[in-house]
């Protein structure tokens, strides 16, 4: 019996242990823990009945229990160092796991208090306090923790903060958050009061506090070129409602899809109201100039293999640009390099960049991008923007812009087939002359010029002379030919500012604004002697009549049927002539044309 150590239950025999009394049983129950003490024998001389019941023991039978009866072999031997350790005068301390008598697992924070008396170690206490509830929350705040940060690094644009009753930042995640000027590690942990800058804590802070109230609230924020869109709101967790999270949003993209969506409602507008191409040009410069937030911005038409035209300008052209260019495919420019590849371009003007670059640098601009803009399957032009900073035009607007071009192209198209179909309403097909209809739009626009400027306006209506026999001679193919050529004259004949169209038939009208009667009379015979001195390919010569009338003349009726009164008379006289209302008819010069002309006609026709 030399070994007394008493960690070895068999030699340290029972001893008889006194009866806990009643009131200090009570004691023990009121605390809130599992409590026992061991002496340095390793029996059990005092136990709550938290304790008791742990290990399903009841409490007269654990009183004078061995530590390895009560813990099972395997547990004991895990322990057996604490206790050596606090057996020697050291209090331990530890978290624990624990598999109740009835196999439920607990999580314990368990202490080991050294009974020191009269300078040795008596014996220790052991306080086992249940954490369980305590360890679930931490685990399911950390794992919300983790999913709010898993969420804010996976979702580009995006930040989430998370705050508690104190305001104090508890996770600040998202790469985001460094275009506001923050870094998640100098937020967490701190209060908003101690880490925003300037004025932020207290404009943030009825908002923070309205989101832990319960309420969400949005608002917007513009940083450099981007738009964020915040929103505050609370998190309810299992154990309280007191944190609240700020989620921010990079909508820029987003604000821009909708902006050029709408530009583009806008263009198809003006499209459908059939605006000019040039105003549309102006709209799409002056929307693209502030879509993208630079200093200018043009849509600019190739007018050429190397020349090219600004059609709009945002803001408007500067007295120091030229409106056209010639260029050289070697120019640093935006618009030429996609004059030379066909694909969008970004340039940066270097100080070496060659004539364009230099012009461009002279005006200031560091910067530009360029989409070409195709009609129809050609290179029409681009949209450009210019930047006075070298990073204003950036690669990122690109893919934009090339798509706002496409918007360009559809508004320019669609413009450039109705101006040709508008063309195709207003021209005769046969002579290329303007018709009937567009005759009569300019007549009632010179007749009211005329009036309100005071000036002079003329009528001629020309008719060709026994035109019924050239058809039944050579048959309407070769009428047509003849009607055709004998427009290329009157048109010839015409001066700049004057205008002639096909009034139908074989018939023709010729306005001269500017021109008295006698002064029409004379440009009718220059016209009249270019029909009669040609002849007409196989049909020989031909001649026309013409009648003259004066906006003055003119009285009663219009200025046409004046005219035509005319041409009746001139008929009337012997045809080949021109007639001048209310004068007395001319007789024809070259008279003997006119018998060549009409005896071939006729001739032919006999
Ligand atoms: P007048 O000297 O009195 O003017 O005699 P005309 O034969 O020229 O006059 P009329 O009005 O009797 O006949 C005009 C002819 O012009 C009749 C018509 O068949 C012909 N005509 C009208 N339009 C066209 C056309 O587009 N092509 C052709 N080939 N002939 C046409
Ligand atoms: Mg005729
Ligand atoms: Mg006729």
């Amino acid at each position: 019996m030399t070994n007394r150590s008493p960690l070895n239950r068999d030699d340290a025999g029972p001893s008889p242990l006194p009866t806990i009394p009643a009131q200090l049983r009570a004691v023990l129950n009121g605390i809130p823990a599992m409590v026992g003490y061991w002496d340095t024998g390793l029996r059990s001389r005092l136990a709550n009945d938290a304790y008791c019941k742990w290990f399903g023991i009841e409490p007269q039978d654990l009183n004078g229990m061995h530590v390895r009866d009560v813990l099972g072999d395997a547990a004991f031997e895990a322990t057996r160092p604490l206790i050596e350790r606090v057996l020697a005068g050291e209090a331990q301390q530890f978290d624990r796991t624990l598999v109740d008598a009835a196999g439920e697992s607990r999580y314990t924070e368990v202490t080991y208090t050294p009974d020191s008396r009269d300078g040795a170690v008596q014996g220790f206490f052991v306080v086992v306090t249940d954490v369980t509830e305590r360890v679930l929350a931490d685990r399911r705040r950390q794992r919300d923790m983790d999913r709010y940060r898993a969420l804010a690094r996976s979702v580009p644009g995006v930040f989430v903060l998370l705050f508690d009753a104190e305001l104090r930042y508890l996770i600040a995640e998202g790469q985001e958050l460094e275009t506001f000027g923050y870094r998640a590690e100098e937020l967490e942990g701190r209060r908003i009061q101690d880490v925003l800058k300037g004025d932020l804590a207290s404009e943030l802070e009825p908002r923070y506090r309205a989101a832990l109230a319960g309420r969400e609230v949005s608002w917007s924020r513009q940083i450099g070129h981007r738009t964020y869109r915040l929103k505050a709101g609370p998190v309810y967790s299992d154990e309280d409602a007191t944190a609240g999270m700020v989620v921010a949003v990079d909508v820029t993209e987003r604000l821009q899809q909708q902006q050029v969506w709408e530009a583009l409602h806008e263009i198809a507008t003006a499209v459908a109201r059939n605006a000019a191409p040039a105003d549309i040009s102006e709209r799409v410069a002056a929307i693209v100039r502030e879509l993208f937030n630079v200093d200018s911005a043009a849509v600019v038409r190739f007018t050429g293999a190397s020349s090219a035209e600004i059609v709009a300008m945002a803001p408007t052209l500067p007295p120091t640009l030229s409106r056209r260019h010639i260029f050289a495919p070697t120019d640093e420019s935006a618009t030429v390099r996609v004059a030379v590849t066909g694909k969008p371009a970004l340039v940066v003007y270097r100080p070496d960049g060659g004539p364009a670059a230099e012009q461009m640098r002279a005006g200031g601009f560091q910067s530009a991008a360029a989409a070409p803009v195709r009609v129809r399957g050609s290179l029409w032009g681009v949209v450009t923007l210019t930047s006075k900073s070298r990073t204003g035009v950036t690669e990122a607007m690109m893919e934009r812009l090339a798509q706002f071009a496409e918007l360009v192209e559809i508004a320019i198209g669609n413009t450039e087939a109705w101006t040709d179909l508008e063309l195709q309403a207003t021209t005769d097909a046969l002579s290329g002359l303007p018709n009937r209809r567009a005759l009569e739009q300019h007549l009632a626009e010179q007749v009211a010029l005329a009036g309100s400027r005071g000036t002079n306006l003329s009528a001629v209506v020309l008719d060709i002379d026994h035109f019924k026999r050239i058809n039944d001679t050579y048959g309407h193919l070769t009428g047509d030919v003849v009607l055709a050529e004998v427009a290329a004259r009157l048109r010839a004949a015409a001066r700049a500012g004057e205008f002639v169209a096909r009034f139908g038939g074989e018939e023709f009208v010729w306005l001269l604004p500017e021109t008295n009667g006698a002064e029409a009379l004379r440009a009718a015979e220059r016209a009249r002697e270019a029909i009669a001195s040609q002849p007409f390919g196989d049909v020989g010569f031909l001649t026309i009549s013409a009648g003259v009338c004066e906006q003055r003349d003119a009285m009663a009726g219009s200025l046409l049927d004046c005219a035509d009164r005319a041409l009746y008379e001139a008929k009337s006289a012997g045809r080949n002539r021109t007639s001048r209302y209310g004068h007395p008819t001319q007789a024809v010069q070259s008279a003997g044309e006119q018998a060549l002309g009409s005896t071939r006609a006729s001739g032919r026709g006999a």
